[in-house]
């Protein structure tokens, strides 16, 4: 059984609890990270603490703690757990309060930590073989900036595309592709990386920072722009990128191949740097 962090305490994960009254159960009104843990070390932790940061404060919420007592938490979680590799999921609500929408005063923030074991993770049969995808509308809120614990939209899309032989599914709006269900969506043309642009219309991935910045330290073109569906479909390559599944080779979309409809050289290239890379600069 694992042992989970909860407002202070490490307990075992049957004895963990939060109150009924807790506004991220009532409202989702929370934030969270996930961070890769590769070699029982975490990649990129002090982005994700910063990305968290902002998310708080874009809400109106302090950082519960200082960022080295949550990066203690999440090393303790790792050790007494045995964690090798997987992630580690963190979640900050505003606490627990009567039920209002407004927000309270001086509500005691809730901090959950757990880990997530899954052997096998950098060494996947999906990266060998490449991802499937379906595109679907584009429905959730405006501020897709702000990692919220609001995910229903993208757990339906998902389930939707799995429901359709699928793996994943890619949000479309205004014709054009805005991210994954869980992660930030590239294609590749004449060996030009094309991703979409930073904004409000999708989360800030840190695992895109990273293969970003590794893309143009191999000389390779990076364009920060939307692209549509039909670009997609005629692009060389497709990926995705998160932080579980660092960068993940796509070889369908709407049940049009790929390019050959295998991952594509620079997909696989890229996965084989940024987990070089994560081993050596995990902490
Ligand atoms: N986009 C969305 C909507 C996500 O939920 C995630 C990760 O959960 C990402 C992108 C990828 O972000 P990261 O690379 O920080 O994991």
């Amino acid at each position: 059984m694992r042992t989970v962090y909860v407002n202070g305490d490490y307990v075992p994960e049957d004895q963990a609890k939060i109150s009924v009254f807790d506004r991220g159960f009532l409202f989702a009104d929370a934030v969270y990270e996930v961070t890769g843990v590769l070699e029982g070390k975490l990649v990129d932790f002090p982005a994700h603490a910063a990305r968290l940061a902002r998310s708080l404060s874009e809400l109106d919420m302090p950082m519960p703690m200082p960022e080295a007592d949550l990066l203690a938490i999440h090393r303790e979680l790792v050790t007494r757990n045995g964690l090798e590799e997987g992630m580690i999921y963190l979640q900050i609500t505003r606490g627990a309060a009567d039920r209002d929408f407004v927000f309270p005063k001086g509500a005691e923030q809730g901090v959950v930590l757990f880990t997530q074991s899954v052997p096998g993770l950098a060494d996947a049969p999906a990266a060998r073989r490449g991802i499937r995808i379906v595109t679907l509308p584009d429905r959730r809120w405006g501020r897709r900036d702000i990692k919220t614990v609001q995910l229903l939209y993208p757990s339906m899309g998902k389930t939707a595309a799995k429901a359709q032989g699928a793996d994943d599914a890619w949000m479309v709006e205004d014709g054009h592709v805005t991210e994954g269900t869980s992660n930030n969506a590239y294609i590749v043309k004449d060996r030009t990386i094309i991703t979409r642009h930073l904004g409000e219309e999708i989360l800030h991935g840190i695992t895109r920072a990273a293969v970003l910045r590794m893309a143009e330290e191999a000389q390779l073109k990076v364009e920060e722009r939307p692209f549509t569906v039909a670009e997609a479909q005629a692009a060389d390559e497709a990926f995705v990128t998160s932080a579980s599944a660092f960068v993940m080779p796509v070889v369908e979309i709407d049940g049009t191949r790929i390019g050959s409809g295998t991952p594509g050289p620079i997909a696989t290239r890229l996965r084989e740097i940024y987990l070089e890379e994560s081993r050596a600069n995990a902490i």
